[in-house]
């Protein structure tokens, strides 16, 4: 690669990644790993702690998956890159602003709300997204603003603390972690790294029955089977099948051959169901060919109907009890002021991970991750996602040789002028640290810290360790 025209190929090209999730970070990597064209990275994200979803989507009883932070994290520790924690992009800092500093930006910025069900009754307090419930469990910032929301009747913690049945609507990983972590002892969540007030209410609740409600089939969930057999395996929990009976057999003999991953899950579901029922205390009730039609009650949540059309049956409709609606059908983009972005998909428009913008390509913006392709796939599907959009965003530095950016000074002198507090890897340390040491003072690995001034607290330089 040279630079033929424009004489700026000694000068590290500077490149700006919005969010700090895995495909901000992967993308990241891509670029500090190659040799050929000097980069300066900065990965800037609206929390105070790097890894998105990672800290704050993958489920906490889940250790092994969220450990997959100790890579990402070496990445952002490497010379070529820096993180920006704290500031928000196009609040904060708007788009211009940010890419008169860059030779190029990577938005990488997630799409972190839940897709939601429009029917009666979905605004009682009690209908809640999985996002926002997620959310909670995993100690976001957003959701937990400090001690006075825990009054709250509509509050997450007082839902969660005053549900005896809850419903979930969607047959995906999501929502079998939010069945699992609804359905499970609190003590049996207590080494995870949860915050400790989610610990305290999780520990109050007393959840005993959970149904999850599929549009589709039994041959026809986004289930893992390895996350199916960890709710079958759960102590003290049984599993019931509506509608009842329910001749698996046959749906068996109908994946076998088109489809592994619904076979397996179904062979577990046989299993299940061959099991006599026993004395289990809590229940988990998988319903298929069904969709929610209303949700009862006047001043919370007590009720959903429900309506069931088996294929060659006869539809019908009931009602179950329950006290918190959670809608896991999905999670959707959000548009970043000043960056484009497709209503209909709820992503940012791209083609191999350049933007376009009014249907031609944007000169120096790139996407990657959820908010490129959709909130699908594992998290190392966002590494290739990241590397394709990496590949595009270097071969237009070559071809392109663009100017310099019009503001020469460095990204920090920007953030200091707009009087900003950004938090760098060194005050993640500490808040790792803090989190650490919090944890193990209690028997278990860490604590996460969930305010969001508790965690710039515990990044404080001259704060006292732990
Ligand atoms: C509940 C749940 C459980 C999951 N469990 C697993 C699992 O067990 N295994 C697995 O492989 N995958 C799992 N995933 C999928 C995985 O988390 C995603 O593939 C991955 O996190 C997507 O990466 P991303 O970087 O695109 O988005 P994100 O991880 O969402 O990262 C986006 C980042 O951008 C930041 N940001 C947003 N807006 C701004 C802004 N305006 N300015 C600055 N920063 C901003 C956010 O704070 C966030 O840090 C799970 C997902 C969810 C939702």
């Amino acid at each position: 690669m040279g630079s033929p025209g424009g004489g700026a190929a000694d000068r590290p090209r500077r490149i700006a990644i919005v969010g700090a999730g895995p495909s901000g970070i992967y993308a990241a990597e891509a670029l500090a790993q190659q040799a050929e064209t000097p980069v300066e990275v900065t990965v800037l994200d609206r929390l105070p702690t790097p890894f998105g979803l990672v800290r704050y989507g993958v489920a906490p009883d889940h250790p092994s998956i969220r450990s997959i932070r100790n890579t990402l994290e070496r990445t952002l520790d490497s010379p070529a890159v820096s993180f920006v924690g704290n500031v928000e992009i196009g609040r904060d800092l708007t788009i211009d602003e940010l890419r008169r500093h860059v030779d190029a930006v990577i938005y990488a910025y997630g799409a972190a709300t839940s897709r939601l069900l429009d029917i009666p009754g979905h605004e009682l307090p009690g209908a809640i997204g999985a996002a926002d419930l997620v959310a909670w469990y995993c100690g976001h910032p957003d959701v937990h603003p400090g001690e006075a929301s825990a009054t709250d009747r509509a509050s997450l913690p007082s839902l969660v603390e005053t549900t005896r049945r809850a419903v979930i609507i969607g047959a995906g990983n999501v929502a079998l972690d939010v069945a699992r972590i609804l359905i499970k002892d609190g003590a049996d969540l207590t080494t995870t790294d949860m915050a400790d007030p989610v610990l305290a209410s999780l520990a109050r609740k007393d959840v005993e029955e959970v149904h999850l409600v599929h549009r589709r089939g039994p041959g026809e969930t986004s289930f893992t089977t390895k996350e199916v057999r960890e709710l079958g395996g759960l102590p003290d929990v049984e599993i019931a099948f509506h509608p009842d009976p329910l001749d698996l057999p046959a749906v068996l003999d109908r994946v076998r051959a088109s489809d592994k991953v619904a076979a397996r899950n179904v062979t577990e579901f046989l299993a299940w169901q061959a099991k006599r029922p026993g004395a289990a205390r809590k229940r988990v009730h998988l319903h298929f060919w069904t969709v929610p039609v209303a949700l009862l009650g006047s001043d919370r949540v007590t009720g959903v109907r429900l309506a069931t059309a088996p294929p060659g049956g006869v539809p019908a409709e009931h009602e179950v009890a329950a006290d918190l609606f959670v809608t896991s059908i999905g999670y959707l983009g959000q548009p970043l002021p000043g960056v484009p972005f497709d209503d209909e998909t709820g992503r940012v428009p791209q083609v191999d991970g350049r933007v376009l913008r009014d249907g031609a390509f944007s000169p120096g913006e790139y996407v990657a991750g959820w908010i490129k392709r959709g909130p699908t796939g594992v998290i190392g599907t966002n590494k290739h996602d990241a590397v394709e959009t990496v590949g595009a965003l270097l071969h237009d530095l070559a071809e392109d040789d663009p100017p310099a950016p019009p503001d020469p000074r460095p990204l920090t002198a920007l953030l200091a002028d707009k009087g900003l507090h950004p938090l760098d890897m060194a005050a993640w340390h500490r808040i790792d640290a803090t989190e650490a040491a919090l944890g193990q003072a209690q028997g278990r690995d860490r604590a996460t810290i969930a305010a969001r001034a508790d965690l710039i607290a515990a990044a404080d330089e001259d704060a006292p360790p732990g």
